[in-house]
């Protein structure tokens, strides 16, 4: 017997589907070219830790987050390999990237102004790659400013620069003539680096592994994909070599209290659901609380015994009811799968996401942020 009192709730994350994702997603860069794995957001939810382990137990050796604190963290669990900090930094933290060996990716000159300070002031030094903007409008420089930027930079004691950043806005889209364009404005503007052998331009997220692999050279940056789905949503994307990306996150719970009301009976806050026959509830023990979608509300579907039961009125804070009148059988204690596979049915994160009006990426790092996660 277990002395720790845990949720019914859990979320439990194949951390084999992960290494298949990664090896998977990998086999599509030349020999030796390098697979970033993206692990901000908590991993998408997944655990930025044990997802950061299981992939470089895949062979990953280099790794990207969002924020400085996140690199340290990752660093401090002793994660080993290249870390990058795709986002700013706070000043006054820009020792940590020294303390810690992580890689800034940045867009100005003043930013590697600050870290050049910082080298000469430790006597260290420190490879940064630098950022343009080929359609986001986000981070990075214009691109005709990028060689300006990359000699100003390079005139700085301390600082050396590893490569070129970029991100597409439409690579999800297999057709999209953008990713066409940006991708040519961002070699033609790279090209000044060509002859240097160390030096890594990159701009391939998920999309164009997937959809523009022209556009991956030696280096790709994989967030979605690693977590087994193609970021529009599109299952035929995410067959590669003849072997699909599996989804790795499944969110279950118990049922908590099983119900027959009659016909004509409103249900939860606001009766916005009123039966139309008898019909036999269960009630979850989940909620907007645990990350699921109040949108879903008389929308959504969960999985008992192998079959869809539908979400009955207004999602609460912490319960939710749905209609079991149609399963045999079913009690108190049962399990609820509302995301992963239950017998021969699945429900997805991009079925949630239709639901609730996103993408996947927003149920995964709800969900998965939003529970106790275990890895199996
Ligand atoms: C999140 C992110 C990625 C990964 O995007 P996916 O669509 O999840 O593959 C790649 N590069 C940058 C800069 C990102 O912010």
């Amino acid at each position: 017997m277990e002395n720790l009192c845990r949720s019914s709730n859990r979320i439990s994350i194949d951390t084999g589907a992960l290494q298949h994702n990664y090896r998977l997603l990998q086999s599509r860069l030349p020999e030796g070219g390098r697979l970033l794995a993206m692990v901000k957001g908590d991993a998408y939810g997944h655990g930025m830790v044990e997802s950061a382990r299981a992939f470089y137990e895949a062979g990953c050796r280099v790794f990207g987050v969002a924020e400085l604190s996140e690199g340290v963290a990752l660093r401090d669990a002793g994660v080993a390999g290249e870390i990058f900090i795709m986002v700013g930094f706070p000043p006054e933290y820009g020792k940590f990237f020294f303390s810690h060996r992580l890689t800034p990716v940045i867009s100005s000159l003043h930013a590697a102004q600050l870290l050049s300070e910082i080298a000469v002031a430790e006597q260290d030094e420190i490879t940064l790659h630098l950022k343009i903007d080929c359609g986001m409008s986000r981070l990075g420089v214009e691109p005709q400013k990028l060689r300006e930027l990359a000699e100003q930079v390079e005139q700085l004691p301390g600082i050396k620069i590893g490569g070129v950043v970029s991100h597409f806005p439409f690579a999800d889209d297999e057709n999209s003539p953008h990713t066409r364009q940006a991708f040519a404005v961002f070699s033609e503007s790279c090209s000044f680096l060509a002859e240097r052998v160390d030096t890594f331009c990159h701009i391939a997220n998920s999309g164009a592994i997937l959809n523009f692999p022209e556009t991956l050279g030696r280096f790709a940056r994989a967030g979605i994909a690693l977590y087994g789905y193609s970021p529009a949503a599109k299952k035929e994307q995410t067959l590669i070599a003849g072997e699909t990306l599996r989804p790795a996150m499944r969110y279950a719970t118990r049922i908590f209290m099983v119900k027959t009301v009659a016909a004509g009976t409103g249900i939860s806050y606001g009766h916005s659901y009123v039966t139309t026959r008898e019909t036999r509830l269960a009630v979850l023990p989940v909620g907007y609380e645990d990350g699921y979608p109040r949108c879903l509300s008389s929308r959504g579907e969960v999985l008992i015994h192998g079959q869809r039961a539908p979400i009955l009125g207004r999602i609460c804070m912490n319960i939710c009811m749905v209609d079991i009148t149609d399963i045999d059988g079913v009690a108190v204690g049962d399990e609820a799968v509302l995301l992963g596979t239950q017998g021969t049915e699945t429900i997805t994160a991009d079925d949630i996401a239709a639901w609730a009006g996103t993408i996947s990426y927003e149920i995964l790092c709800m969900l998965g942020n939003n529970n106790e996660r275990t890895f199996v």
